[in-house]
C-alpha cells in the first residue's frame, strides 16, 4: 500500500488552499543535505528520518529483527529499556530513540518557525508510541536554539487518522480541532 506522509495546514478553521496540487508535503522538506536517498528523487527528506517507518526500520535493523516484527513488540522494547547491568542493548536502543526524536524535532521546529501554530497534530503510528516519544519530543523542541521564538510550552496533539496515515497530521491554528 502506498503510504502518505503529507501534512495539512489549518488556519482559522480552514484547510490551507494549495490549489490543484496537494501541498504541505512536509515529508519532503530536506533536513539533511546529501542525506538518505528518498523516492521523490531528492536526498535527506524529513520522512527518511522523521517517519515512524524510518524509526521502526532503524530499530529492527539495530536489534537484528526482521521486518515482520510488530510495532507493539518494538514499543514494549522501548518501554522496558532500562539502564541495568543485564540490559546489553540499553545504549543501542536509547541512541536510536534519541536520534529519532532529534530528527523529528528538527523537522517540526522548521514548521513551527514558519507557522507559529497554536498546536501541532501528529497522526499515524506515532500515536501508538506516544507514551515513549511524546514527552521527549516536547522536551527536544523546548531546548534552547531549537525554535526561533522560544516558548514555555508546546501543544502536540496525537490523532489516529486511519491505518498508515501520514506522520505529521497537521499544523493547526486557532480552534482547529
Ligand atoms: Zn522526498
Amino acid at each position: 500500500m502506498e503510504q502518505a506522509y503529507g501534512g495539512a495546514v489549518i488556519i482559522d478553521n480552514k484547510l490551507m488552499n494549495t490549489g490543484t496540487l496537494p501541498g504541505a508535503e512536509f515529508g519532503h522538506m530536506v533536513i539533511q543535505k546529501d542525506g538518505i536517498q528518498c523516492n521523490c528523487g531528492k536526498r535527506g527528506c524529513f520522512e527518511k528520518y522523521g517517519s515512524m517507518k524510518a524509526f521502526k526500520d532503524n530499530l529492527r535493523k539495530a536489534l537484528g529483527y526482521d521486518e515482520k516484527t510488530r510495532g507493539q513488540e518494538l514499543f514494549d522494547i522501548i518501554r522496558k529499556n532500562k539502564n541495568t547491568p543485564e540490559n546489553k542493548n540499553y545504549d543501542l536502543i536509547e541512541n536510536i530513540v534519541q536520534e529519532y526524536v532529534n530528527n523529528l524535532a528538527i523537522g517540526i521546529s522548521n514548521l513551527i518557525n514558519i507557522f507559529e501554530p497554536q498546536a501541532i497534530c501528529i497522526g499515524g503510528s506515532f500515536v501508538y508510541f506516544e507514551e515513549v516519544l511524546l514527552n521527549r519530543l516536547k522536551q527536544e523542541l523546548l531546548k534552547p536554539n531549537m525554535l526561533f521564538n522560544m516558548r514555555d510550552n508546546i501543544i502536540i496533539e496525537t490523532a489516529i487518522l486511519g491505518n498508515d496515515a501520514g506522520i505529521i497530521g497537521a499544523v493547526c491554528h486557532e480552534e482547529a480541532f
